[in-house]
């Protein structure tokens, strides 16, 4: 994205929702069903936390205490990522914006490219209900598939049904302080943003309480029509 690209039609969808809302379970699903790709700014910045990185040293303490890594290191780690040849087949963006400030970036660096927001999904879920899906929650670390201790466990304890591996992994900010945190930071810095996206007339929400394969189907018929 130099000013130099070929501008572009790949779609771009964002999700938006609180912690645990299932963001990154149903772009994990898109992404195999529409062929897109998932950009997960938290998996970027916890990836930068793995390596080292500048950006990732001054983002480790921010997340662990759930609060919000600064718009810059955030949006500089996004504009990098985008500019990766994969996302010429269109991106989900799932946690990302999470403020204003990012929402308004996001639509200058589309406007360079040519590119515009198919859809703002907005999936919907009760406050309370979020701690509990968060605190159950583990992935594995050989290919990425999301479980749950309660709503998702494993066929075979602590094996991954997809790939076998026993890696499993749990967030480090996933524990009943942090979400608190991250929940208050979603309703003061994030949920704006759904007016933000219904003035542009790109809002969509889901209802994305109750069955995950439920959930999938209503927005894969929602995306199916905005990328169409
Ligand atoms: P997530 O994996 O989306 O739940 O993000 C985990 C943590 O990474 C958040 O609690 C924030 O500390 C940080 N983070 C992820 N995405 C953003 C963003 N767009 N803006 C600011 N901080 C972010």
């Amino acid at each position: 994205m130099d000013g130099t690209s070929t501008p572009t039609t790949a779609p771009v969808l964002i999700l938006l929702g609180p912690p645990g809302a299932g963001k990154g379970t149903q772009a994990r699903v898109l992404e195999e069903q529409f062929g897109l790709v998932q950009l997960s700014t938290g998996d970027l910045l916890r990836a930068a936390v793995a390596a080292g990185t500048d950006a990732g040293k001054a983002a480790k303490a921010v997340m662990e205490a759930g609060d919000l890594v600064s718009d810059e290191i955030v949006i500089n780690i996004l504009r990098d990522r985008l500019k990766e040849d994969d996302c010429a087949k269109g991106v989900i963006l799932d946690g990302f914006p999470r403020t204003t400030v990012q929402a308004e970036a996001l639509d200058t660096l589309l406007a360079e490219t040519g590119q515009k927001i198919n859809a703002a999904v907005s999936l919907e879920v009760d406050d309370a209900e979020m701690v509990t899906r968060i605190s159950g929650r583990f992935t594995c670390g050989g290919c990425g598939e999301g479980y749950h201790d309660s709503f998702k466990p494993t066929a075979k304890t602590n094996t991954c049904d997809k790939c076998g591996s026993t890696d499993m992994k749990r967030r480090a900010d996933d524990n009943a302080e942090t979400v608190g945190q991250r929940l208050e930071a979603y309703h003061a810095q994030t949920a704006p943003l759904i007016t933000y996206y219904d003035g542009k007339g790109a809002l969509k929400t889901i209802d994305a309480m109750g069955d995950i394969a439920r959930i999938s189907k209503d927005l894969a018929t929602l995306v199916a029509k905005a990328i169409a």
